[in-house]
């Protein structure tokens, strides 16, 4: 491995020469399934014929031009965006600590402008997980994440996930918003219950505050809605989106109501590459599939099937797998081992996953998987329990 590259991540010495739908194949020909899909991001797998088209297409046509001059793939993308969920308006940047950002920013303008420029607090969540800036960092308020990186932003207090009463003793008169993974993803796949998502509306609505969700993992798709709120039958007042909006194009979204929105007036927020031709091209061609009517029911049905299965697993395996967790294809089993240790198994017998907080094995599979290629998945499973 080349020592050119900062030690950010502790990586596994293996690299990949393409990739069909759910497998990546390594230069020798070794084809591993992929349920890691680049942490959520991969939701069509890999070299999907449309979403390889639209980019070729738009790459022969132009690359960039900023947002100074109209992008009319970027307002076809914001439009469908709209019409498919609670959101007037759309920003697009190109990560989703970006879109975090802007919906930080945003909060604070909004109230900025209501004449209530001390309402800047924003109650986050114990396991929460919201990206590397700085501000993200202190808004997750995890320690692991944090140390090394004083002064910390300030501007964050952070409640335990799935508590309403201990959110509702946590605000204040500054508080100005509640923000919020529906499903907590990097925390370890935590799935509160969808009354504890009503419950944040209502408390949003009785206490004046700006709810948003961070949608960046568990939208696109994953639970088997477009968004996942969806779930829960609310909705947020802002939401940001990213990874699987691209199928794999760097891209993320900040999506809010029209009076939030109306916040946001030229000069207060962008970026150079936010709404690339490219990105946007992508995001069009995610959506023409998602949206398609077969798409989600498919989604449903084949991670109905996978979960019946893991339940089955955890049952014949408690020495290795404890517990299942998540929604849709955004599934989590916690370890009864060290998952560190089952993750390379898994990976040398070619199933990929990726870890998460709480001994947490991630399974985020491209959202295009068959009943066979998650079977397959679930076999595998099963041989690395079985030599335990
Ligand atoms: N929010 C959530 C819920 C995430 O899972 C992630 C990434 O894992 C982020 C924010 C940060 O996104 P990015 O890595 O694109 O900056």
């Amino acid at each position: 491995m080349s020592d050119a590259l900062m030690n950010t991540y502790a990586r596994a010495d293996l690299a990949f020469e393409r990739g069909e739908g759910p497998y990546l194949i390594t230069h020798e020909g070794d084809r591993y399934l992929d349920f890691a899909s680049g942490i959520a991001v991969t939701a069509l797998g890999h070299a999907h014929p449309h979403l390889v088209n639209a980019l070729q297409q738009q790459a022969a046509r132009f690359w960039h031009c900023s947002n100074l001059f109209r992008i009319p793939e970027g307002e076809r993308l914001a439009e469908r965006l709209v019409a498919h969920s609670f959101a007037d308006r759309v920003f697009f940047c190109n990560s989703g600590v970006e879109a975090f950002e802007a919906a930080t920013k945003l909060v604070r303008k909004y109230f900025d402008d209501k004449g209530e420029p001390d309402r800047w607090q924003v109650i986050t969540c114990n396991g929460a997980f919201h990206g590397r800036s700085l501000t993200a960092i202190a808004a997750a308020g995890n320690e692991k994440y944090m140390a090394g990186f004083a002064p910390h932003v300030p501007g964050f207090t952070q409640t335990a996930f799935g508590n309403l009463n201990e959110l509702r003793h946590a605000i204040t008169d500054e508080t100005a918003a509640i923000l919020v993974e529906p499903i907590q993803g990097e925390g370890g796949i935590r799935t509160p219950d969808l009354e504890y998502l009503r419950g944040l509306r209502q408390v949003c609505d009785e206490f004046g505050l700006l709810l948003v969700f961070d949608e960046i993992q568990c939208g696109m798709g994953r639970t088997g809605t477009l968004f996942a709120y969806e779930q829960a039958g609310i909705a947020p007042d802002v939401m940001m989106l990213a990874k699987g909006l691209g199928g794999g194009f760097p891209i993320g979204a900040l999506l809010a109501t029209e009076e939030v929105s109306a916040s946001f007036g030229p000069g207060n927020h962008g970026t150079t590459f936010g709404g690339n031709p490219l990105a946007m091209a992508c995001g069009n061609a995610v959506m023409d599939v998602m949206l398609d009517e077969g798409f989600l029911p498919q989604v449903k049905r084949v991670s109905h099937s996978l979960r019946e299965k893991l339940d089955d697993l955890v049952r014949r395996h408690p020495q290795v797998y404890s517990e299942v967790r998540g929604m849709g294809l955004l599934l989590g089993l916690r370890g009864a081992v060290p998952n560190t240790e089952l993750i390379a198994a898994l990976r040398a017998r070619g199933l990929l996953t990726v870890g998460a907080g709480e001994n947490v094995i991630r399974l985020l599979p491209p959202l295009i998987i068959t009943e066979a290629e998650a079977e397959a998945a679930v076999g595998i499973l099963n041989s690395v329990a079985e030599a335990y």
